[in-house]
């Protein structure tokens, strides 16, 4: 499809970032030209539609979930058009107000996300959303804190997914990714 060939020849690698031996793939170019992140949303949003949606008892989404920091970039924009709630999942120590915790794996150690309380009802339909999933630790810290106030998670949406990394294996709903690196 053309509009995977735009997505795909906007993002850079940089490699040695953050550190030697890592390939980091650069999303902002994308960003940077309003055609071109038109058609990121519009993508996303209509796969939201014609394929997630069509799958739902309901047919709603109710909540989608951002992940600290590029999922707020793309989340609110893709709630709007979908008449859905917006729902930040911060670092730890970062919200306000009593919040659910869940930790997860990182390269060395351990970190923990966090989601208020009172964000999601029991019940709700949800869709989770970063530029990227690596080893899928942190969009699995994420379903635990949907999951703990009842909501229903229908899917994880990533701009890229290192697919050699297997991260969907680890995750409680399909995994939908515009561009995959093996
Ligand atoms: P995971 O928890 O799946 O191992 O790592 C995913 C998280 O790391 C995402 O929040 C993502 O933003 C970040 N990340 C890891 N590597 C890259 C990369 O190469 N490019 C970008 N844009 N984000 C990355």
């Amino acid at each position: 499809m053309a509009d995977i060939e735009i997505i795909r020849s906007q993002l850079k690698a940089h490699p040695d970032f953050p550190k030697k031996g890592i390939v980091f793939l650069d999303i902002f170019p994308l960003l940077r030209n309003p055609l071109t992140f038109e058609v990121l949303i519009t993508h996303l949003v209509h796969h939201l539609i014609s394929e997630t949606l069509i799958k739902t008892p309901n047919r709603k989404i109710d909540v989608v979930v951002g992940l600290d920091a590029r999922g707020f970039l793309l989340g609110p924009i893709i709630a709007l058009r979908l008449g859905a709630a917006f729902v930040p999942v911060r670092k730890q120590g970062k919200l306000p107000g009593e919040c659910v915790s869940a930790t997860y794996e990182k390269e060395y150690g351990t970190d923990s996300f966090e989601m208020q309380a009172d964000a999601i009802q029991p019940g709700q339909s949800v869709v989770v959303i970063d530029d990227l999933i690596a080893t899928g630790g942190s969009a699995k810290a994420a379903g635990e804190l949907i999951a703990q106030q009842g909501g229903k998670t229908l899917e994880y949406l990533f701009i890229i997914e290192l697919s050699f990394l297997n991260g969907a294996s680890k995750l409680d709903a399909p995994v939908y990714s515009i561009v995959q690196e093996d």
